[in-house]
């Protein structure tokens, strides 16, 4: 491994365009790959990256690969498939480094998978949304080997305010599903309080500003407050990510009464079409 360390990046969505910009920032020298290759020449236009043309580029140059993908499927597809990174391993090895949403289980497999090949791999979800990945304040909560982790602290330290090792592989997914669970219930809460107020003639640009002021008012109160009043749903974080992050949580025993009400709003807000906006856009749904 090279003193200066080499990072590949893979995914340049909401969440990893910001994450990349704070490595950069930090000093980091980040190489990127992005299915839809406008996303990597967007970033580049913004700030000092390189361009990978494949994933077996990046498998080749890398010291760390981190991942920050859509779903279970699309981190699957990046290790496995043909053109992916399992298949391009050579004699330069990377420690992998997933970042995305994703169960416990394809997490033991992947890193099964890539301690086969002399890979070591690490889970490390975030808590917090964009803002809190423009801002470096991520909450990263890893699942690996103490000593993988110790390498990726200083990267971590770059992208978040608080990293934490949680245990073996895995474990990192059951504590962000975890906290996703919380989240989706809060923000139905929300919905729900708003909701009421409204039929009984309290506009959420009264309501709100009295949640967000007492012991009920949270991050999260504070931060979807805007959205609701403006009626503004453009995703920060998609309402069909944390239906998918529920879907997870239920897949691994997830049985509670508030969860369960959850799980169904969710799937009938995806089935209406609100899948693609923020996920405070469960408001809209109940509404409708
Ligand atoms: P996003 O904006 O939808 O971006 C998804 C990324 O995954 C894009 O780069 C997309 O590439 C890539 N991708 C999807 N399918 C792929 C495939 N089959 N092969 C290769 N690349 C693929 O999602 P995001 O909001 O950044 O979230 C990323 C992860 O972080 C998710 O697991 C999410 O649950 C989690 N998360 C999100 C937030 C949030 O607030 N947004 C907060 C915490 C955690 P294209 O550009 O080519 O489509």
């Amino acid at each position: 491994m090279s003193t200066t360390n080499k990072i590949g990046w893979i995914g340049l969505g909401n969440m990893g365009n910001p994450m990349v910009k704070n490595l950069v920032k930090a000093g980091f020298e980040v190489t990127v790959y992005n299915r839809n290759p406008e996303k990597s020449k967007a970033l580049q236009a913004e700030v000092k990256v390189e361009i990978a043309a494949s994933l077996a580029e990046l498998a080749g140059s890398s010291d760390f690969i981190f991942t920050m993908l859509s779903d279970d499927a699309a981190l699957k597809e990046v290790y496995q498939s043909e053109t992916g990174l399992l298949a391009a391993v050579q004699s330069h090895k990377f420690i992998a480094i997933d970042m995305s949403t994703v169960s416990p289980e394809t997490t033991k497999i992947l890193a099964a998978l890539c301690r086969e090949k002399g890979i070591d791999y690490l889970d490390a979800p975030v808590s917090g949304s964009v803002k809190p990945a423009e801002e470096a304040q991520l909450i990263i909560l890893a699942g690996g080997e103490e000593a993988v982790y110790e390498k990726a602290k200083p990267m971590f330290a770059a992208m978040g305010k608080l990293s934490t090792l949680l245990g073996p592989n895995g474990a990192g997914n059951v504590a962000k599903l975890a906290i996703n669970l919380f989240l989706g219930i809060t923000a139905q809460g929300l919905a729900e309080a708003v909701i009421f107020a409204e039929k009984n003639g309290i506009q959420s640009s009264a309501l709100l500003p009295l949640i967000n002021a007492g012991a009920v008012g949270s991050g999260l109160t504070k931060l979807k407050t805007e959205n609701i009043v403006s009626n503004n749903y453009k995703a920060a974080f998609a309402l069909k990510l944390l239906a998918k992050d529920i879907r997870l949580a239920t897949a691994n025993g997830m049985d509670t009464p508030i969860g369960g009400a959850l799980s169904q709003t969710l799937a009938g807000a995806v089935e209406k079409g609100f899948g693609e906006e923020d996920m405070i856009a469960v408001l809209r749904y109940l509404k409708a």
